[in-house]
């Protein structure tokens, strides 16, 4: 049987193993491998630092894996040899006739002096939470909401953190007291959208939140309390709540397959230089986002592209980097933006506006996954 080992469980890891399972089941003996005992949502974390959802309710045990043909390994990955298709982890050795690296981004908190000792990020879950317990001491004060580096994961999820502390500022009366910056290094804030760029501005313009595009946090002044722009300008704050800078895992920048600091892939097949490994999600370089959604998308069809390898099938067409990501807006509205990156000559997103259907839809988006791959 031909042995397929995926490194990393998350949204692209995840629903590769579970396409493959329903696919070819009973042809292919799949590993899938994680350091961690659970899956979170990305989106989650917002939930969490605004106390609508506590750290235990957001995560999904990988225990609860349900899918046939697929085993589940706890084990920390410790090198990668892309040519034997060799894995090693801190449990042993794993040869693979087929390796899917989908081990997503890692957070540089160190490549941003002084964010460490001076700010807070919500990008990891405990960074998530500790803000969910520092927010409801903040009543008065400066607030910045800060990007320290592109790519970073889910472009929306900074405005929509900006947004979302509006609310929970005036659901506790102290709004007035309070202002909030959002500093974006993209000239608009979803730039394949114009419209959805655009009603996100109207929206920072309704509520008071001011913004600053185009530029990114360079350093924190622990001293000083002041967040420092790439441009020298300054933006003193009394809560920072940041976006670390991303990077791929140090498993994966010493394993030989990164260039400019991910993995290169076709962006059509997803599979890297090396015969029989393929790279999928936030690990790889592909021309699309970073976002669970395009992972998933490049996880299907690496799936069927190894179920059509398997069979003497026919390939699979190309990888259309197309998703739909919602942004949630506040007072309980979600708006969403379906945007299709590699299709055409420029990439190119169609926005709904926000409402509470489509805040519905997001919760259905969450719970058609947990039950897809944790049979909940
Ligand atoms: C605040 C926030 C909001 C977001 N909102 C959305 C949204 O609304 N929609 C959306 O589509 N995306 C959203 N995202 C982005 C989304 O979470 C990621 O893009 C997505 O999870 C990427 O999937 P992936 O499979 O590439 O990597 P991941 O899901 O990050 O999975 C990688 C896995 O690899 C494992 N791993 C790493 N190193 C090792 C190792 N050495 N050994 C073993 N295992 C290892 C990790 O434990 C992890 O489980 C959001 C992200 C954030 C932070």
């Amino acid at each position: 049987m031909q042995r397929v080992v995926i490194l990393g469980a998350g949204f692209g890891g995840l629903e590769l193993a579970t396409t493959l399972s329903e696919t070819a089941g009973d042809e292919l003996a799949v590993d899938l491998i994680d350091k961690s005992d659970s899956f979170v949502f990305g989106y989650s974390k917002l939930d969490v630092m605004f106390g609508r959802a506590t750290p235990e309710s957001v995560r999904l045990p990988y225990a609860e894996i349900a899918v046939p043909g697929v085993r589940f390994l706890q084990e920390t990955v410790t090198s990668i040899d892309p040519k034997a298709r060799r894995v090693t982890t801190d449990a042993g050795v794993h040869e693979a006739d087929v390796l899917v690296v989908a081990l997503g981004a890692d957070y540089d908190f160190d490549g941003t002096p002084g964010l460490a000792e001076a700010g807070n990020e919500f990008y990891s879950l405990a960074g998530a939470e500790r803000l969910a317990e520092l927010l409801p001491a903040f009543s008065q004060g400066r607030a910045v909401v800060g990007v320290c580096g592109a790519p970073f994961k889910c472009p929306p999820a900074p405005s929509e953190a900006a947004l979302l502390l509006h609310d929970h500022l005036t659901g506790r009366g102290v709004r007035d007291a309070c202002e909030i910056s959002l500093v974006i290094p993209f000239g608009t804030p979803v730039p394949p959208s114009p419209d959805t760029s655009a009603a996100l501005e109207a929206a920072f313009a309704e509520r008071g939140i001011r913004f600053v595009a185009g530029r990114r946090v360079a350093s924190l002044d622990a001293g000083r309390s002041a967040a420092v722009l790439d441009d020298g300008s300054e933006l003193p704050f009394d809560l920072f709540l940041g976006v670390p800078r991303h990077r791929a895992p140090d498993v994966v920048l010493a394993s030989g397959m990164t260039e400019e600091g991910y993995v290169p892939v076709s962006s059509k097949t997803l599979q890297t230089v090396f015969p029989g490994v393929y790279a999928v999600g936030d690990v790889a370089t592909v021309g699309v986002p970073k976002a669970g959604v395009f992972a998933e998308g490049a996880a299907r069809v690496v799936a069927a592209s190894i179920v059509a390898n398997l069979r003497g099938g026919e390939q699979p067409g190309d990888y259309g980097g197309r998703g739909s990501c919602y942004v949630e807006f506040g007072a309980g509205r979600v708006g969403r933006v379906d945007i299709d990156f590699l299709s055409g000559p420029k990439p190119t997103g169609t926005f709904r506006e926000p409402s509470h259907a489509l805040a519905d839809e997001k919760h259905d988006f969450g719970s058609s996954r947990s039950a897809r791959w944790f049979a909940r």
